[in-house]
């Protein structure tokens, strides 16, 4: 609905009939959550046959509510004014993660007040291990001064609004079910400072008995002997997260000063080689693991890996297909997305969006 709709668009999408829609959508209009414009139709507003007819409307996202967008992340935190719709309302600014809660509060609230206006909610993403119900970040291996109930506190107090937070990859994936693309079912994979996954099953997310579902990047694999954040030996994490494979290139070029864009420059240029490809290997067969054990039909990879190299995402997807079931039936879809992490946001914020403005 980012470029907006028309009652009619909304009638055939939904197959409800012209009257219901009509009805549903004068009760947004009144609670604010959606606003309707006169549209300009190419070459004037006459309508064809030469008689005035009543301009076309198009439905956009619409209300006064603001949020600030936080994704805290291992190396940066990044900080967006955004509307309704997600569209930013000013340039998205971030600022290199700290180590410690008070110096985060204190760039945040910094960096809040350049924007010079008021939010209603702070959306928080964060890596790590989160229970939503209790607002704790019960393990966050690689941002261990995160850990414990005083991050959503300093959240609150910088940004001046409740917070609402969500567990980063599962931000991921309610983003790209609301970009209209998604299957109802999918398994979303991220590769980044950490690699994790979240699940999408008939078009809500997957939630497990404890706050720990979707953790693929600590999946061992056989061989592996790099230690990892969380204390175990061999994570998957430790082969395809930025530092690991980053860890594999330094080693494989014989230079430990080369840095992460060396690194992107040289897959760019010659795709997916030697030193690379038992990583990819794998991580297809933890990705193989998580198909299997779900029957889900079509995973999305997202993050710095995959965006490394065209070839990188089919590889993943053919390692999937390889060593699945649902693989040796064909049945299996990878796909390489980017990550939509601010309408996720906005999508977890949905309950509170459908209550009326004050
Ligand atoms: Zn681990």
């Amino acid at each position: 609905m980012a470029g907006g709709t028309s009652r009619a668009d909304l009638a055939r999408a939904t197959h409800l009939s012209a009257v219901t829609v009509g009805k549903i959508v004068d009760e947004m209009l009144g609670r604010g959550l959606v606003r309707e414009e006169e549209t300009q139709p190419p070459g004037g507003s006459q309508s064809r046959g030469g008689t005035m007819g009543r301009p076309p409307r198009t439905l956009h996202l619409g209300g006064k509510r603001r949020f600030l967008a936080v994704e805290l992340g291992v190396r940066r935190t990044q900080v967006a004014w955004v509307g309704i719709d997600g569209t930013p309302l000013l340039p998205i600014q971030s600022f290199p993660t700290p180590e410690s809660v008070s110096d985060w509060r204190t760039k945040l609230a910094e960096m809040r007040l350049t924007f010079d206006g008021h939010a209603d909610r702070m959306l928080l993403s964060l890596p790590g291990v989160f229970d939503a119900e209790r607002g704790e970040l019960i393990c966050s291996p690689n941002l261990p001064w995160s850990e414990g109930r005083q991050l959503l506190e300093a959240a609150a107090d910088a940004g001046g609004a409740p917070v609402i937070a969500v567990q980063e990859i599962q931000a991921l994936a309610l983003g790209h079910r609301a970009s209209g693309r998604a299957a109802d079912s999918f398994v979303l994979v991220d590769f980044g400072d950490g690699v994790g996954g979240a699940v999408m099953t008939g078009g809500e997310l997957l939630h497990s008995p404890l706050p720990l579902c979707g953790e693929l990047g600590h999946t061992g694999v056989h061989g592996n002997r790099r230690r990892c954040a969380c204390g175990a030996v061999g994570c998957l994490e430790t082969l395809v997260s930025r530092q690991g494979l980053l860890q594999s290139f330094q080693a494989a070029s014989g230079s430990k000063a080369a840095s992460w864009d060396d690194l992107r420059e040289r897959v760019q240029r010659h795709g997916a080689e030697a030193w690379l490809l038992p990583s990819l290997d794998a991580a297809g067969s933890v990705l193989a693991g998580a198909i299997n054990l779900l029957g889900i039909q079509s995973l999305v990879l997202t993050g710095d890996l995959p965006g490394l190299h065209p070839d990188i995402g089919r590889i993943l997807t053919e390692r999937a297909v390889q060593h699945s079931l649902i693989g040796r039936f064909g049945k299996l879809d990878g796909e390489v997305a980017p990550r939509r992490r601010i309408q996720g946001l906005i999508t977890a914020a949905e309950d509170y969006l459908l209550q009326p403005e004050a």
